[in-house]
């Protein structure tokens, strides 16, 4: 079996269209001026044009996507939802949030079409780590999917990635569990809720507390019915780096990993929680972020063959997330460059980056909620 790793890549992607976005507030409203959409085609080239100026593309295995079906879509999302985007898709585009403020996620004419191959491409890697063409994979896609909800789509997400990995899985594959690890910054609220009472999805997320959504991701939230206990947020207070990380990785996310033995992992990888991301508060660095990833590949090499797949979601620093992305991807495919990561001292050096007290307490939280389900299921 090849040890390759694969990326999704297509241009096309590149080309959804979020303009009507100043950050993340909807302008033309009289108070809000016009900017720059905080998710945008840049940050994401950029990942992509370092790939290639370190030599890093040539070395992994190019997946093209291709558009998912409405059956494939329809695995997750309701068909109300996908005819309003078609609907709206046909004409100027619309709103995916279905007009929820907080939600926001504007695209244009033919922004369907860009999703559903976005959403594409995840099925084309998940494919492609199943049938052993590639060990793993890396989704460089865009719009980001971890926010969207089964009947719309919510903070910049239109298609819900790694859940419609799961299901792909699942369905096409008959595999059984799966595991979706987000850490991105803010909370995975699309996966817990899709998956809140299904124990054969196992979701976890890690993130600042109380960011985004707003009162979304609160340790109590376990799941329910047949699901609970498959449900783990990890909320860590802002100004979380290194040591508070790590932590959570080797006293909640590996174990609950371990004991759960999925037969593939999806890592809603957001690179939001990087020290100079403009929407969030957290202090990692490129060398943290690689570390995580060596820790859920080991899991998945213990339990699954190293059947494990990364979906792009945010990050939106554009000078540092390129090199946060390639850190990520060598480390996903034991690939080395010989580029040189300019934050990485800086970032490493900001004081508070070890575990501190109130973030130790915050993971107690965590470890005491997991106890007293084990406690339940004795
Ligand atoms: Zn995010």
């Amino acid at each position: 079996m090849t040890e390759r790793t694969g990326l999704v890549w297509h241009e096309l992607l590149m080309w959804h269209d979020t303009h009507a976005l100043a950050g993340f507030l909807t302008s033309g409203r009289g108070v809000i001026e016009p900017d720059e959409p905080a998710e945008g085609a840049a940050g994401k080239r950029r990942i992509k044009n370092l790939l290639d100026v370190a030599g890093l593309t040539e070395q992994l295995t190019v997946i093209k996507p291709r558009p998912a079906t409405d059956d494939e879509l329809g695995r997750v999302h309701a068909a109300d939802y996908i005819a309003a985007l078609k609907a709206m898709s046909a004409g100027p585009g619309g709103d995916a949030a279905l007009g929820d403020e907080v939600g926001a996620t504007p695209f244009g004419p033919g922004g369907f079409d860009i999703a559903a191959l976005a959403a594409g491409g995840i099925l084309e890697a998940v494919d492609a780590i199943v049938d052993g063409r590639v060990a793993n994979a890396y989704a460089l896609v865009r719009p980001p999917g971890h926010h969207a909800e089964a009947a719309n789509g919510f903070g910049f997400c239109i298609f819900n990635h790694a859940a419609l990995a799961a299901r792909h899985a699942q369905r096409a594959h008959g595999l059984r569990r799966i595991a979706i690890v987000d850490w991105d910054v803010h909370h995975g609220n699309g996966a817990e809720h899709i998956f809140w009472t299904d124990p054969s999805v196992l979701t976890i997320s890690i993130h600042q507390d109380g960011l985004y959504p707003p009162a979304s991701g609160a340790a109590e939230a376990v799941g329910a019915g047949a699901g609970e206990g498959y449900n783990l947020n990890i909320p860590l207070p802002p100004g979380s780096g290194s040591g508070a990380y790590l932590a959570a990785m080797e006293r909640v996310i590996v174990p609950a990993l371990d004991a759960f033995a999925p037969d593939m992992i999806v890592i809603a990888c957001g690179l939001d929680a990087g020290a100079y991301d403009p929407m969030a508060h957290m202090m990692l660095d490129g060398a943290t972020f690689a570390a995580m990833t060596r820790a859920v590949k080991a899991v998945a090499d213990r339990h699954c063959g190293g059947r494990l797949l990364m979906t792009h979601e945010g990050g939106y620093h554009r000078p540092s997330v390129p090199f946060l992305g390639a850190a990520v991807i060598e480390a996903l495919s034991g690939l080395r460059s010989a580029v040189a990561d300019p934050f990485q001292p800086i970032i490493a050096g900001m004081p508070g980056q070890a575990l501190q007290p109130h973030q130790d307490d915050a993971i107690h939280r965590v470890e005491r909620v997991r106890a007293r389900l084990s406690e339940i299921s004795r």
